[in-house]
């Protein structure tokens, strides 16, 4: 199975997202082996995006989720709060709320409590910054965060936790990690997660890889066994790019058969 997370960030509104939505689901058409696709648009246009998606068998994600139930919170929105608007997925830590908006580990960690408790797949998002690559802090950076955001967590046996590799340097610039590092990289979060929550986790532990995907390298990453999906931000609002994306998955699964 691959999974590609479509993360639309803040880049379309309602009615742009019910058109991607439909352009996003035409992409599948006429495949045979078809990716699992988890459409994360902005949080006001997930009930209409629902509507489109409903029966197609795509999947609906939050961009972000707040860790309590209820209460005097301005502006958040609870995990019970998006299992009404049909959501099954939250990314969660990614890079841009880390960075720009002052999210902690621990913040990340309570939202990965949050979510798992409401039955709801963490896209865990853990990446390094270019200073910390340079200083050649990459896997310290990124085995810290998921060691920090895992604290207190316990799978149940129906529980999936889908972890994204998303260097920071590598988000929106156009320049990708090699395979070579991606795939180092996720081995060494395959097993931290097994010392934290147990090798019987490891069937339920999605990696995915994020950064600067796009039509023309998708298929270089997705045919990495080790690779289970990519998490796709600019790309995903670009039909054809998408549509490339997608249809690369389907070539590796076909292959597979
Ligand atoms: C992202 O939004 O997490 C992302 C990887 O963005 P992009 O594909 O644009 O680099």
């Amino acid at each position: 199975m691959k999974t590609i997370i479509a993360n639309w960030k803040m880049n379309v509104g309602v009615r742009e997202s019910v058109a991607l939505a439909r352009g996003t689901l035409l992409t599948l058409r006429g495949r045979k082996h078809l990716p699992e696709l988890v459409i994360c648009p902005p949080s006001v246009a997930l009930s209409e995006v629902r509507k489109v998606v409903a029966r197609s068998g795509a999947l609906l994600g939050a961009q972000n989720v707040f860790w309590e139930e209820a209460g005097a919170f301005t502006g958040e929105i609870s995990a019970r709060m998006l299992q009404e608007l049909g959501v099954t997925h939250a990314i969660i830590g990614h890079s841009e709320r880390r960075h720009q908006l002052g999210e902690t580990d621990e913040m990340v960690n309570k939202k990965v409590l949050h979510v798992l408790e409401h039955q709801l797949t963490p896209i865990l998002c853990v990446g390094e910054t270019k200073q910390e690559r340079q200083a050649g802090k990459s896997k310290e950076v990124v085995l810290g965060q998921l060691k920090a955001a895992l604290s207190g967590v316990r799978l149940r046996p129906s529980d999936h936790l889908l972890v994204a590799y998303e260097p920071v340097w590598a988000i929106g610039t156009g320049e990708s990690a090699t395979v070579a590092d991606i795939v180092e990289m996720q081995s060494s979060i395959r097993s931290l997660v097994q010392e934290i929550l147990g090798e019987r986790t490891l069937s339920q532990l999605r990696v995915l890889y994020g950064g600067s995907v796009d039509g023309e390298n998708a298929y270089g990453f997705l045919r990495e066994k080790e690779v289970d999906g990519v998490l796709v931000g600019g790309a995903s609002v670009k039909i054809n790019q998408f549509r490339d994306i997608v249809h690369a998955a389907c070539e590796v699964l076909e292959a597979q058969t």
